[in-house]
């Protein structure tokens, strides 16, 4: 797939993500739709600047194609899903995730709900090479118009999803942190209905992003951090910019690794004869857990799009997969929907914490250290002189090599991973080991020639 990256399409406004793209991309998306039998799709935003502009472009282009649009406005992507699955309708949902504040893009949603698998986004890509047109009508045009229930829904949907009682009965504060996007509309209210005292860092949907920039990563969560420390609250809970995923602060104000939490979240949920399904980046702490229940992990390259593709094809097989996802945050539970969903996750780590501290939760998980670093590169030579280093260290390293997803490197102690991203000009590299220095020794060995190969080429 060219188009489309791990996570669907994303970029800098006005840069690679224009609205001339984003017709072009929407009358490809309007002619797939409108050539399965769909006569109506949803369009939902998160809160950047760009969301309402590229928004309306994309509703009149679909619209001229003859699609009706149903606008929902500002609501997180899984609200987007769950409202496109109960209307069995595709969805657009203009997002760049948790990329920086000047970034937008394109989430595409399929009529079942879920983000599109890989045969339908090649479907689509081959009609935007073709150079899709519209031709509908001039009395074949479809309708625009503003849905203003969606969001009431999904709270509803949520909450009634999760143990209400035994959160409620367990009297917690939660601080949450939505960044300023999707989720300020929505995980606030979600959280005082399941009786929970909710305190807010970041809240109020804002495009630029005052507070702290979307990717919920510790070095943009010292707010929420201080605040729960401050307040005595019991978690503290961050999304991302579209709220498809949670990172958690325990009660003593403490980041908790996304892996643990993972870990924590599949140990609760995989019995024997299970398969989990994560990304070659997971730590090897939810196999550990998978192994003790005597489940199966299934590795896929990284992205949610590989993930739930991976899902479907072994439901499809008759497999129980009760859980999946990535140490980032964005996790999901087939059996409330294939999808990622940032307040669904947070609910049931509360449900975990009813009974003990989420700082208890968690520590048969925190005895591993991840180590990550990206390098930035300005060009098409970089990037290729950066991915020759790597296919050099990895044949020079010995190690047991994994081509799932870029090179993963297996150590008797340890693992190192480097690949281009999906979605932004980096070449990322994870390593986990038992103690932090090993972990950076085994970043230090990619980065250095990395950084090396682009410098000569810059
Ligand atoms: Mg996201």
């Amino acid at each position: 797939m060219e188009v489309f990256g791990s996570s669907g399409t994303r970029g800098v406004v006005n840069d690679s993500v224009t609205p001339a793209s984003v017709v072009e991309l929407a009358t490809a998306v309007g002619a797939h739709w409108h050539a399965a039998g769909a006569d109506r799709i949803a369009i939902g935003r998160d809160t950047r600047t760009s969301g309402p502009a590229l928004a309306s472009v994309a509703a009149g282009t679909l619209a001229s194609g003859g699609l009706d649009v149903d606008r929902l406005g500002v609501l997180p992507t899984p609200a987007v899903q769950a409202y496109a699955a109960t209307e069995s309708i595709p969805a657009m949902m203009i997002t760049a995730s948790h990329n920086p504040p000047a970034h937008n893009g394109v989430k595409l949603i399929g009529p079942d709900g879920l983000e599109l698998q890989i045969d339908t986004l090649e479907a689509i890509e081959r009609r935007l090479d073709a150079k899709a047109t519209t031709d509908a009508a001039w009395d074949a045009l479809g309708e625009i118009r503003t849905v203003e229930t969606a969001r009431d829904r999904y709270v509803d949907r949520v909450v009634s999803a999760v143990d209400r009682d035994r959160i409620a009965s367990a009297d917690l504060t939660v601080v949450i942190d939505p960044g300023h996007g999707a989720g300020s509309a929505t995980s606030p209210e979600i959280f005082r209905r399941l009786g929970c005292t909710v305190r807010t860092v970041n809240a109020q949907p804002d495009g630029h992003f005052p507070g702290r920039d979307p990717e919920p990563v510790p070095d943009n969560l010292s707010d929420l951090r201080a605040t729960v420390d401050s307040t005595d609250a019991d978690l503290g809970i961050a999304h991302d910019g579209d709220a498809d995923r949670a990172i958690f602060v325990d009660e003593t104000g403490t980041q908790i690794e996304g892996d643990a939490a993972l870990a924590a979240l599949a140990d609760a949920e995989l019995s024997a004869g299970d398969s989990v399904v994560t990304a070659v980046s997971t730590s090897r702490r939810l196999g550990q857990v998978a192994d003790a229940a005597g489940a199966r992990v299934e590795y896929t390259p990284i992205g949610s799009t590989h993930i739930v593709s991976r899902i479907a094809d072994l439901e499809s097989e008759g497999r129980s997969v009760p859980i999946a996802g990535e140490g980032n945050g964005g996790i999901l539970f087939p059996a409330y929907g294939a999808i990622r969903d940032g307040a669904y996750t947070a609910a049931r780590f509360c449900e975990l914490i009813a009974d003990e501290p989420a700082s208890q939760v968690v520590a048969p998980y925190s005895g591993s250290h991840i180590v990550r670093e990206n390098v930035h590169y300005d060009s098409e030579a970089e990037r290729e002189a950066m991915l020759e280093a790597i296919a050099s260290v990895a044949e020079a390293s010995g190690a047991t090599i994994d081509r799932t997803d870029g090179f993963r490197l297996e150590y008797d102690d340890g693992w190192v991973l480097a690949r281009p991203s999906g979605t932004e000009p980096l070449v990322r590299i994870y390593a986990e080991a038992d103690t932090a220095d090993r972990a950076t020794d085994l970043v230090s060995e990619f980065e250095t020639a990395i950084r090396e190969a682009r410098d000569v080429v810059a």
